[in-house]
Parts: structure tokens; sequence; C-alpha cells
């Protein structure tokens, strides 16, 4: 849509109000809500003026006036909200330069879809990502002992879990056996059918859903890929949508990484490929029918995965999914049968079109933006300076005894071990400024002044387990 479709469209469907959306730094989605009189020609150009100092992450207070600059082609009806609204999603631009600003994660993800094709290498970063979430009954959160238990079907709480094995009386999806019964058992199925007609109303075109392997309500929509910056636009809709959802039956989702300690966790497999003219790249004669660009970007993606995951798993909680036995990555290797790779090449269908390598490690703590950039400059990295991603590894790891496993590489143990990875490791996400000095620098400080001290500085509760009787 250009602006004067997006203009048109407003006056055609009698629409009062405009919602501006961006994303912060850390991956909020935020909003503020114009009369939809004040979207003319001219503020796509020059943009609304809004505060950014109280953003996490951004602005300090004496420099904190910013333009949020509506991209037509984003515009879509929300059909949540009682007054006719359409919502728009924003880029964030300097009122003095009228620069992108640098620390907006959406310029940066503009930026790599811009270095991309500058390389050559390809014109176009094709991106399916798996976004994995529970839906509870509800959230009780615990002032005392600072932490949320479950209100979940069969289920004692959080830190029981595990260590019964209740009578199945209720149709109910048994421990980790949520892939995938039929009705009654998954009694989500019109839920998620109801989240997915929404996301195509709005314009997310979908594959699939069904029930994940967590026995509480854990599911999986699958969205069609598409490229970078559009993916994830679409990543924040996604979420918005199914968090709306849930709260219009009285439930809860949450996208985070690991909230059953004892049942899998939810993760955001990221399918990955590159096309030129049209045409993918990554179909090849080489191991599992990839070609050697596609080699190389699993090199590429390997070589920097400790300092990568500070950005694709960017939450302390991402790396209690990262154990073994639950479907999640513990080895930095690559496979085409193995699930418990790092990144896995799904051999389903031998269409080139359809060839592409699946990087397990991410969740949807990430911010969607600075994860797929990041992604795609690690590939971009490994495919000039060809890195060789070593032999593949086709056992299940999960059961490798400890001598063969010990030589593997393994994903970093907790968010302070990749950000000390990413501070020793990104000149590679440098290359066409598309991540800065200022912007790697401060998600560190960023992370660890916010979220690793403020959680290392608090009691926990399972430290009341092993040590309140000390
Ligand atoms: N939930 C698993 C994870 O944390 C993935 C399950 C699947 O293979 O889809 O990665
Ligand atoms: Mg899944
Ligand atoms: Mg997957």
């Amino acid at each position: 849509m250009t602006p004067k479709q997006v203009i048109a469209l407003i006056k055609k469907e009698g629409i009062e109000y405009v919602d501006c959306r961006f994303m912060d730094f850390p991956g909020l989605w935020q909003h503020v809500t114009y009369d939809a009189e004040q979207l003319n020609e001219e503020a796509f150009e020059t943009g609304f003026g809004f505060d950014g100092s109280s953003i996490r992450g951004w602005q300090a207070i004496n420099e904190s006036d910013m333009l949020l600059v509506p991209v037509a082609d984003t515009a879509h009806r929300d059909p949540f909200l009682d007054r006719p609204t359409l919502a728009i999603i924003c880029d964030i631009k300097d009122p003095v330069t009228r620069k992108q600003y640098s620390r907006d994660p959406r310029s940066i993800a503009k930026k790599a879809e811009v270095y991309l094709k500058q390389s050559k290498l390809a014109d176009h970063a094709m991106f399916g990502p798996e976004l994995e979430f529970f839906v509870f009954d509800s959230v009780h959160y615990d002032q005392r002992v600072n932490t949320a238990t479950y209100a979940v079907d069969s289920v004692e709480g959080i830190w029981n879990r595990g260590s019964k094995d209740p009578a199945n009386l209720g149709y109910q999806v048994r421990q980790r056996e949520g892939y995938f019964p039929i009705p009654p058992m998954d009694s989500m199925t019109d839920l998620r059918s109801e989240m997915a007609s929404v996301m195509k109303q709005m314009g997310l075109p979908i594959e699939a859903h069904h029930h994940e392997v967590a026995t509480g309500g854990q599911a999986e929509i699958d969205l069609q890929y598409a490229p970078l910056l559009r993916m994830a636009d679409m990543c924040m809709m996604y979420k918005y949508i199914v968090k709306q959802v849930a709260a219009r039956h009285g439930r809860v989702a949450t996208f985070m990484p690991k909230p059953l300690w004892g049942d899998n966790g939810s993760g955001m497999h990221t399918h990955f490929s590159l096309w030129k003219s049209g045409k993918p790249l990554f179909a090849g004669p080489r191991y599992a029918g990839l070609s050697q660009m596609a080699l190389y970007a699993v090199g590429g993606i390997l070589r920097h995965a400790h300092s990568l995951l500070a950005l694709t798993n960017p939450t302390t909680n991402s790396f209690k999914r990262l154990v073994p036995g639950y479907e999640a990555p513990v080895h930095l290797c690559y496979s085409s049968r193995n699930r418990s790779a790092a990144i896995r090449i799904p051999v389903y269908h031998n269409k080139p079109g359809s060839k592409r390598i699946e990087f397990r490690c991410p969740d949807s703590s990430a911010n969607p933006y600075l994860a797929f950039a990041a992604i795609t400059m690690a590939a971009i990295d490994g495919i000039k300076n060809k890195i060789d991603p070593g032999e593949p590894l086709d056992r299940n790891i999960y059961d490798l005894e400890p001598e063969t496993t010990e030589n593997l590489d393994r994903a970093p143990a907790d968010l302070e071990s990749a950000l000390v990875a990413l501070e020793e490791d990104h000149d590679y996400l440098l290359e066409g400024d598309v991540f800065t000095q200022d912007v790697i620098h401060y998600w560190i400080r960023y992370k660890r002044e916010n979220e690793i001290d403020a959680l290392r500085q608090r009691p926990h509760p399972y430290e009341f387990c092993m040590y309140f009787d000390v």
C-alpha cells in the first residue's frame, strides 16, 4: 500500500484511529494512538514526535525527542479494538539528522537486508520461524517469593512438575505427550484455529497449527516463510494476536522459553534460506541436498553461535531451555536427521524451493529484528570466508556416550556466557554498519544491568527447597 492508498482506506472504512506500533530495544511492541485525521501524506514523511527517553534501552533524557514514521505497506485493520482502528508499524528517526535511529531494531533489520543485497550474494533472506508458546488458565504472582504459579491442567505447580504422576481422569494431555492427540485431549484446537483465523484476516499466511509436546497447553502455529523484515514484522503481529485471543478467553499466553521445569520449553526454530533472481540458493548436490553456499552459511552460524545466542536467546530464561532431553539443542553441530543438533537440514521434500536450514537454538524471547539480522550476518560471514562447518553428526546426541560428546562444542550455559562471547566476537555484525558498536555495547550493558544482575540479586524460589532448612 502507498500512503495515498492508506488514506483512501481510512476514508472508505470509516477508520477513527491510527495506532502507531514500534519495537523497543529488548523486544516488546509499544504503541500510541492518533486521531485518523492526523495521518495525512505529509505525516508519512515527517512522522509524529514522541519522547524516546521512556522507551527501554533508548535515548538519554537530554536528547529524547524522536520521530515515529509510519510505514505505509504495514497498515492493517486491528480486529481487537472496539473503535475502527488501523494499526501501522513505524520506523524511528532522529528529528535532527532525520536518519533512522541506530537503536531502532527495525532499522537494523533493514540494514541487514541492504547489506545482503549489496554483497551480491543474494537478493533476499527468507525466514520461517516456528514460534511456540504456552496458554495458561491464569497466572498468580506471589510477591513474597517473587514467583509466578500457574493454574495448569493436571499440574501441581512449576516446582513440582514432573515429580508426580497424577491419574489421568479428565482427557488430559499426558506428560510430555502433547504432540499431538486429537480432541478432547487437545482442548485448545478451537483457540488455535481462532488465532490462526485472525492471523489470516490480518494478512499473515499460515500453514498449520498443532498442540506441542508439553502437557500444559503448549502450542505452535506455523507461518509461511517471508523475507527478513516482513517476517520480523509478522512475528510481532503473531505474538500480539496470540496474546489478544488468549485474553479474550480469559487466559494468558506466554512466549517465555522455559516456563515449566521438567517439560519441553518453547523455541523459535528458524528456517533460513537465501534467494537470488527468484531462485533458491541453498539447494545443491552436497550433504542432504544442500549447496556449497548453504554449507558455508551453516559454518558461519556455528562459528559465531556463542555470540549469536546473545541475540537469538537473549534472556536468562532462554538457557534453561537449552538442556538435554527436551528437543532443544545443546550441541553446536548440524545434521539432517537429528533434532538435538543446533542446525537441522529438513529433508521432507526435495524441491529446491523448500531447501533451507533450520537453526533450532532461537526462542521467542528474542527481538526478531535483531535475531534475524544477526543470523543473516553470521551466514554472510560464513559464505564470504568459506567457513567449513565440519562433518555432520547423524546420531541422537542426547544418547551419545560422554566420551563422544565431551569434544562437541556446546551452547553457552547462561546469558552471561553468551554476552561475554558477544563482547569478544561481533565484528561480523558490524559489517556494512548493520549493528553499530553502540548497539552491541548497549545491548550487553542493558542485559547485564536489567536482567542478569536483577535475577542474581534475588533469592530464587528453588533456593527455598535446597537451603531453607540448612
Ligand atoms: N519445544 C522444542 C524446543 O524447545 C521443540 C519441539 C519441536 O521439535 O518442535 O525447541
Ligand atoms: Mg515445534
Ligand atoms: Mg522445527
